[in-house]
């Protein structure tokens, strides 16, 4: 049963359900299980809503009246009973009708209404016997028709139905039937003073009595076992079911958790990402500037400050010597006059580049003014300053002036100082003494090299 009512959901049409349903009823009802079965007749009522549902619903409406009687209701199965009758009559269900009027006969006399339940349960009698369908209703109810007799005085009529309802209980082996029926023929056989038949049928309802107390006993064990099986096994399903919620919710939460990790991990690199920019920019900038302010615009090499600064520096941090180059451009003056000041602009940029390309690393070019320039050489010998003064002079004095538009010599006059043994300690005076050294290229007659010397 138990089986059967777990398949009940997958069941699609309503009948079968009903047929599930009317089965559990049944059976509950011969283990006088009556609230389950109460319970399942109201469930068979709820699953027939539909007009197409008339069977079902005479069904169910039938098992609330006969429940209620079997559970001593009896206000609830008359309250019941029209309703039931009225549905099964127009679903044609004409034995049903039969069995629910049979259960209201039997209820008259039951309550005492011996004349009203007499007359109904002949008529009904005779209607069982017109439809030929033999059916432990109809021994019920000539037992209770024998009983309705017993208490109206006509002996011969009680022991009539009460007879043939024992012998059909018997025949169809319907126990508690037999008890019943055997019970009130003990009572009919006192009341004809037949008392030694009367101990008879009353020993034979008694172990009848026993038996069916026996069996129910047995069945009640088996059934209470089976529904504490099942509440078990309902109780485990609905564990499972609860820790399956309880991981299911969990794992959401890891999800959501997980997704907000990677969310924060994005956003962390997305700030790390547009803080590295901002920062390289920044960075950039500063770049750009310090070389804005060191360089000079027309030449790009370093600005007289920045010269100065960087050669202090060099000789300061010197752990060899230090060389100091200075030339000026020969008759500058004179370019400037003859071809124009964008001229003269072209060869200080063309006599920049081309110096620049004869340079270490590490030596600093600058433009300290006018038509002048200087190099910076950390640990430079000054005969290497003097090497690179050379080629830088003749570089310059090669320097094709076609492309300025106008063609015309170049030169420059050098001087070359070296902090190095010649009695010169610092930047300052290593620059002058440049600048005498290259003043006396001037005067020796310009485009040449001259190196400070101390005696000189
Ligand atoms: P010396 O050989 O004796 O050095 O003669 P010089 O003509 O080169 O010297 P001077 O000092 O008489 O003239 C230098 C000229 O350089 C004067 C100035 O106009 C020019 N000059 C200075 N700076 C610039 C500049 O940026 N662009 C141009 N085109 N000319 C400049
Ligand atoms: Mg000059
Ligand atoms: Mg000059």
């Amino acid at each position: 049963m138990n089986q059967s009512i777990l398949i009940l959901p997958k069941l699609s049409s309503v009948e079968a359900k009903a047929d599930t349903l009317q089965g559990a009823i049944t059976l509950l009802n011969s283990l006088h299980a009556y609230d389950e079965a109460l319970i399942y007749a109201d469930r068979m009522l709820a699953l027939a809503t539909t007009s197409e549902s008339k069977n079902t619903q005479c069904l169910a409406l039938g098992d609330q009246v006969e429940i209620n009687f079997l559970r001593g209701e009896r206000q609830r199965a008359r309250a019941v009973l029209p309703d039931a009758i009225r549905v099964c009559d127009a679903a044609n269900k004409n034995f049903y009708s039969l069995l629910l009027n049979t259960l209201a006969g039997i209820d008259l006399i039951d309550s005492g209404n011996y004349l009203q339940g007499k007359g109904a349960a002949i008529t009904l009698l005779q209607d069982f016997s017109k439809l030929n369908q033999s059916s432990d209703y109809g021994t019920q109810l000539e037992e209770a028709l024998a009983r309705a007799y017993l208490h109206t005085g006509n002996l011969e009529q009680a022991e009539r139905y009460g007879l043939q309802a024992y012998q059909k209980a018997k025949a169809g082996n319907a126990i508690q039937l037999m008890e019943k029926t055997a019970e009130t023929m003990a009572s009919i056989k006192r009341a004809q003073g037949q008392y030694l038949n009367s101990l008879e049928y009353f020993e034979t309802a008694l172990v009848l009595k026993n038996r069916v107390l026996d069996d129910l006993l047995h069945k009640n064990l088996a059934f209470q076992r089976v529904k504490f099986d099942t509440q078990d096994k309902a109780n485990q399903l609905n564990l499972l079911e609860q820790k399956n919620k309880i991981l299911a919710v969990e794992r959401e939460l890891e999800k959501k958790n997980n997704q907000n990790l990677l969310l924060l991990i994005a956003l962390v690199l997305v700030i790390v990402f547009v803080l590295g920019i901002w920062l390289m920019r920044a960075l950039q900038q500063k770049n750009q500037f310090r070389q804005f302010s060191q360089t000079d615009g027309l030449t790009q090499a370093a600005n007289r400050m920045h010269f100065i600064s960087f050669a202090n520096e060099a000789f300061k941090m010197r752990t060899g010597s230090v060389s100091i180059i200075l030339f000026d451009m020969d008759l500058f003056k004179n370019i400037n006059d003859t071809h124009g000041h964008a001229t003269g602009d072209w060869v200080l940029k063309v006599v920049s580049e081309t110096v620049k390309t004869h340079l270490r690393k590490v030596d600093l070019f600058g433009r300290l003014g006018g038509e002048e320039f200087g190099i910076c050489m950390p640990d430079s010998s000054q005969a290497s300053a003097l090497q690179l003064a050379e080629r830088c002079r003749m570089a310059i004095a090669m320097i094709d002036t076609e492309p300025s538009g106008h063609i015309f010599s170049l030169s420059a006059s050098f001087g070359v100082a070296t902090v190095d043994g010649n009695g010169l300690s610092n930047f300052d005076e290593t620059l002058e003494a440049a600048d005498k050294a290259l003043y006396r290229s001037k005067a020796e007659g310009r485009n040449c090299v001259n190196v400070f010397r101390q005696a000189s």
